[in-house]
């Protein structure tokens, strides 16, 4: 049975898997990202790896990767924050020249979101969006039945669409992008701002912003906390309004939320299903539904990854 192999590249690890038609992973690796000095000793390690991976002799079709800052028409990862790479990698011909097989490459939130759509909650949907609530917001649409690319390669960035103009600084350079609000650190930075202007007690008053964890905030509003449970209730206030925005660009079927922060369960969801249909459209009321992931964070992009290799034909 010949097998795909899928790279998720973060900026902590680097996963690998070797995965069937069907979304079975049959075997997996890693490697430290964070230790590697420069792209030389990132592919040192990642050759290695794969050629560990396929030493029962394995047949692989083709090698699908996801990876931040991927430019998805040139093969490249260009100026990734998080990655000890120049900046610009040429990750699809240096792989097609070590292995002689297809490689293809997508951004990490389109590679979740390739997961999602093949193996996960998205399975058969033509329209819908999955946000990763983490540290930042990563964003990937399926638009009448094709994964949104854009003209230059950076379409579906919904992390930066504004909700506030004049509102949060974000690391983008603008303000008030959805990130800075609906993500792990916009959770923090509405709890300060709450701290700041009301007289609840708290046991999130004793933490600091730097070693605050949004497992402290979802630990404190499950127990009860009124500060922690009004930092999530505007949280999904602010995302149901970006959903029904974005519903009416182009009405996805369904939402998926995953992600450390979509961990949160109803805290996060009720509130953010509440808002969506308060603002919605007439015609987009009680539509559109929105899901936590069926995968999880990690395997959704290692599948989403190998998914491309039995799905799409490009290569470098
Ligand atoms: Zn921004």
């Amino acid at each position: 049975m010949q097998l795909a192999l899928g790279i998720d590249i973060g900026g902590t690890s680097t996963k690998l898997a070797l995965v069937d038609p069907s979304g079975n992973i049959v075997a997996r690796a890693f490697f430290s990202t964070v230790e590697r000095r420069d792209e030389d000793d990132f592919f040192h390690h990642l050759f290695e790896t794969i050629e560990e991976l396929l030493n029962g002799g394995e047949e692989i079709k083709g090698i699908g990767a996801g990876a931040p800052s991927a430019n998805e028409r040139q093969g490249t990862i260009e100026n990734a924050a998080n990655l000890p790479f120049s900046p610009k990698v040429e990750f699809g011909k240096t792989l097609y020249q070590r292995f002689g097989i297809p490689v293809h490459l997508v951004k990490d939130s389109n590679a979740s979101t390739l997961g999602e759509w093949h193996f996960g909650a998205a399975k058969g949907m033509e329209n819908f969006m999955l946000l990763t609530l983490g540290t930042g917001l990563g964003c990937g649409i399926v638009a009448d039945g094709r994964l949104l690319g854009g003209e230059f390669g950076h379409g579906g960035e919904a992390g930066h669409v504004c909700v506030q103009p004049g509102g949060r600084a974000c690391g983008c350079g603008r303000q008030g992008c959805l990130e800075t609000y609906v993500s792990a650190t916009g959770l923090k930075r509405t709890v300060f701002e709450i701290m700041a202007n009301s007289m609840f007690d708290s046991p999130l008053r004793s933490i600091s912003f730097e070693a605050m964890t949004a497992r402290n905030i979802f630990e404190a509003a499950s127990s009860g906390d009124i500060l922690a449970k009004k930092s999530f209730e505007q949280t999904g206030e602010v995302l149901g309004l970006a959903l029904a925005d974005m519903a009416a660009w182009f009405e996805p079927a369904a939402v998926i939320l995953s992600g450390g922060l979509a961990t949160a369960g109803d805290l996060l969801f009720q509130p953010t299903i509440e808002s969506l249909e308060r603002h919605a459209l007439a015609f987009h009321k009680g539509k559109i539904k929105v899901l936590p992931s069926a995968l999880g964070e990690n395997d959704a992009a290692l599948l989403g990854a190998a998914a491309l290799v039995w799905n799409s034909s490009g290569t470098w």
